[in-house]
């Protein structure tokens, strides 16, 4: 694979904006692609680019121990990356190629990559009442939650998204007392196969979780220096010491729309993760990306994702090579059990292996016979036979073979059963 020459013949320039995960896919691929051109790593936090999954679990569990460094700090200058880290871009002019930092330093680039991310969706409702709310996106987020939960402290979690209920197995770990307040009908609605969602039910409701779901919140309120309690509109009262919540995102989009980009739901890029100018690419959660394999665009927010696509969009900048597309696929910790999800999270039948409901299984999700979404439990290897078996659309002629678990799943994706 060939670095693409510079037309002018002089070094050329990539400025990356974000320090993420997607970003530093981007600008490792980009070097190993053979960009010899000057690579600039823009990112507003003050950190070296990290791992945001341990937040939510090792950060605040067992931080003495937890490793969220994506490189070590020695990668960026090895390989001539120079970093711009607690410094935000703050404007940028597509056409004139020239990007504004918070700190006043104009910088000039060829081609720009936008892996700004998202933040945490704010909940004005709660962040009136000041000390004892938290949120959870940031390295200093995690650090600010962790010394405020202990054995006995009633937590009260908002939404019963992934957020929501990673940090409803961490407090439980730590000794707090948890109440998760889901304003829908369902939790981990947006991301989760049904089946798998009541196995977490069943698994944080054994550990002591409470749940409140249909509770749409109309106050909160400070008793005293320390009690808040949270008012549900049919009359629920929820009384804690601290409030943590996780009601989803609001992309990073900013930059992108006074540029002028197109921005739907995300910025809006092709196969090669161009956006609606030719020199500024776009990848990680912010991203919709075209996929040919599904005929649309497609955004997703997952670390996989962000991996897999700033990565292939940082080589797609040097080489002019479409990104590969990957079966879509995440996992969740809780109380030390491993879900991995695949593929489409609806499905006309639920094959199991191994039995309903149980701490060690594989399922898949079939539509008219076809493989289009699993998930394990604890069960990690056989996701890779089974994200092939979604990728070639596996029909299953012999539903006993694939629902004994002695069954090889790898010879079923290969072909060979
Ligand atoms: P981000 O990680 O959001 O990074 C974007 C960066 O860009 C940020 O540092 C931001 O400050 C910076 N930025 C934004 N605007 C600017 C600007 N104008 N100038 C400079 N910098 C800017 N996924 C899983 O699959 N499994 C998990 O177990 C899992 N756990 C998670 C736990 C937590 C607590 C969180 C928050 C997320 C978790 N995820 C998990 C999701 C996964 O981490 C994200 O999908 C991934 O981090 C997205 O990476 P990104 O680089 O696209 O964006
Ligand atoms: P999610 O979108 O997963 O979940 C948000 C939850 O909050 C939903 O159940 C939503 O319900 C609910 N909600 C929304 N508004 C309200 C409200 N006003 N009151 C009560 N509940 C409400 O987002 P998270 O915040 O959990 O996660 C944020 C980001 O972090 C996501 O990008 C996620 O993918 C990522 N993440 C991923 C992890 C993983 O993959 N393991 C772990 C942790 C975070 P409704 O749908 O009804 O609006």
């Amino acid at each position: 694979m060939n670095a693409l020459p510079h037309p002018s013949g002089h070094a050329p320039v990539h400025v990356v904006v974000g320090g993420g995960q997607a970003a530093a896919a981007a600008v490792t691929a980009m070097r190993e692609a053979g960009f010899s051109g000057r690579i600039v790593l823009v990112g507003a936090e003050a950190h070296l680019p990290y791992e945001r999954p341990p937040l939510s679990k090792e950060v605040l569990v067992t931080p003495q121990a937890a490793q969220v460094s994506i490189h070590p700090e020695g990668f960026y200058a090895e390989k001539g990356i120079e970093c711009r880290f607690g410094d935000a871009a703050v404007h940028f002019d597509a056409d004139e190629r020239r990007l504004e930092l918070a700190s006043g330093e104009t910088l000039a680039f060829d081609k720009l990559l936008l892996a700004t991310g998202a933040r945490a969706r704010a909940y004005p409702l709660l962040d009136q009442l000041g000390s004892g709310v938290f949120t959870l996106r940031t390295l200093d987020d995690a650090e600010a939650l962790r010394g405020h939960i202990w054995p006995g402290r009633r937590v009260l979690v908002v939404g019963g998204g992934v957020i929501g209920l990673e940090v409803a197995a961490s407090a439980v770990i730590m000794g707090a007392d948890v109440t998760v307040i889901e304003r829908g009908a369902r939790l981990m609605a947006r991301g989760a196969p049904a089946p798998m969602v009541e196995t977490l039910i069943a698994l944080h409701r054994d550990k002591g979780v409470t749940f409140a779901l249909g509770a749409d919140l109309v106050e909160a309120t400070r008793a005293n220096t320390r009690e808040i309690t949270l008012s549900a509109a049919d009359g629920r009262q929820f009384v804690g010491d601290l409030v943590v919540y996780g009601i989803g995102v609001e992309l990073n989009v900013d930059l992108a729309i006074s540029a002028g980009l197109r921005v739907e739901d995300g910025i809006v890029v092709d196969e090669y993760g161009r956006t609606s100018h030719p020199d500024i690419y776009a990848a990680g959660d912010v991203a919709r990306q075209w996929t040919p394999a599904r005929g649309t665009h497609l955004r997703f927010e997952t670390w996989a994702n962000a991996q897999n696509q700033g990565t292939g969009v940082g080589r797609a900048m040097v080489t002019g090579e479409p990104c590969a597309f990957e079966v879509p696929w995440y996992w969740t910790d809780q109380y030390g059990h491993n879900f991995q999800v695949a593929g489409a999270q609806e499905a006309d039948e639920w094959l199991h292996r191994g039995e309903p409901g149980a701490l060690k299984a594989t399922v898949f999700g079939l539509k008219d016979d076809v493989v289009v979404g699993a998930f394990t439990v604890d069960n990690g290897r056989e996701m890779r036979p089974a994200r092939a078996m979604i990728a070639t659309g596996h029909r299953i002629t012999d539903r006993t073979l694939i629902a004994n678990p002695k069954t090889d799943l790898r010879k079923v994706a290969d072909g060979r059963l």
